[in-house]
């Protein structure tokens, strides 16, 4: 029998330069790393900073001291600020193709008209779609996506902790891929660069599962190449919540400019020797 053979996996750590990187943070990139390096394959950063007043100057330069405080190699590729025009392509063939809308519904609006709530929050209940756009408002661009569903047909990925998938995006309903204030959302920038960057294992942690059924269905309406994915388990602290700079986890850096040893911290986080407090959510 021949077992077919995989080309060594291109995975990625891309934070977001909007606060300091946590332990949690550090497992996500150990776990990419050491998924490349295990394979012969290549580990790369992408700061994604498409964020604008949310992306702070000094977070780079801080997550690559930390990166290397805890031993880890990588290569770096375009930051995403670098590459708004790529998003701006591929919104415009979106739009052309009528799998675009334009909505000027406030997030109050949106709230009001007793949306249920998604894995990012309510669920747009589509007023926007078969109305004129109001010019004088700003508007998102908003995936019409009962009919992105229907243009893409049957989409199948493949996780490797969970198996072949699927792809079900319905949970995001008509989902912003353009904000109003950024020339892409998440949820595109991040399908385009991962492509663009020759990504062929896309790992990140468990909470964004649900994402990548949406990512699956973007690759196939902008025939990009189809990665595997490997959603990791996460760190969660004593009360089940997963780690999260906005809870005040003790940040990476703090442990750095404390004189922590960060190799040392990575040699227990792979043995899965957390601190107290932290364990690894398996659910
Ligand atoms: N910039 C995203 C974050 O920090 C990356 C998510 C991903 O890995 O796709 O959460």
């Amino acid at each position: 029998m021949v077992v077919p053979t995989r080309p060594p996996p291109v995975t990625r750590f891309a934070p977001s330069p909007n606060g300091s990187l946590h332990l949690g943070h550090a497992w996500s990139a150990i776990v990419a790393h050491d998924l490349a390096a295990e394979r012969g394959g290549r580990f790369l950063l992408r700061i994604e900073d498409i964020d604008g007043a949310r992306s702070l100057a000094d977070k780079p330069d801080e997550f690559r001291r930390d990166l290397e405080w805890l031993g880890l190699e990588w290569e770096e590729v375009p930051a995403q600020s670098t590459r708004l025009a790529s998003y701006e392509d591929a919104a415009r063939a979106l739009l052309a193709r009528g799998l675009l809308y334009r909505c000027t519904c406030t997030r109050r609006e949106i709230e009001e008209a007793g949306a249920l709530i998604g894995p990012e929050g309510p669920v747009y209940p589509g007023t926007c779609r078969h109305r004129p756009p109001d010019a004088a408002r700003p508007a998102a661009l908003r995936l019409d996506l009962a009919r992105a569903i229907f243009e893409a047909g049957d989409v199948v990925w493949e996780d490797e902790v969970r198996g072949a998938q699927r792809a079900d995006p319905r949970a995001f309903g008509d989902v912003v891929l353009v904000r109003k204030d950024a020339p892409a959302s998440y949820h595109l920038a991040t399908t385009l660069d991962d492509a663009a960057d020759g990504v062929t294992l896309v790992t990140r942690g468990a909470d964004l599962f649900t994402a990548s059924h949406l990512h699956r269905l973007l690759q196939a309406l902008l025939g990009l190449p189809v990665p595997r994915w490997h959603h990791h388990a996460l760190l969660i602290d004593e009360t089940g919540a997963k780690l999260a700079k906005r809870r005040g986890s003790p940040s990476l850096a703090m442990r750095r400019e404390a004189g922590e040893d960060g190799r040392a911290l990575a040699t227990r986080l792979r043995a899965a020797q957390f601190p107290a407090g932290i364990a690894l959510a398996t659910a």
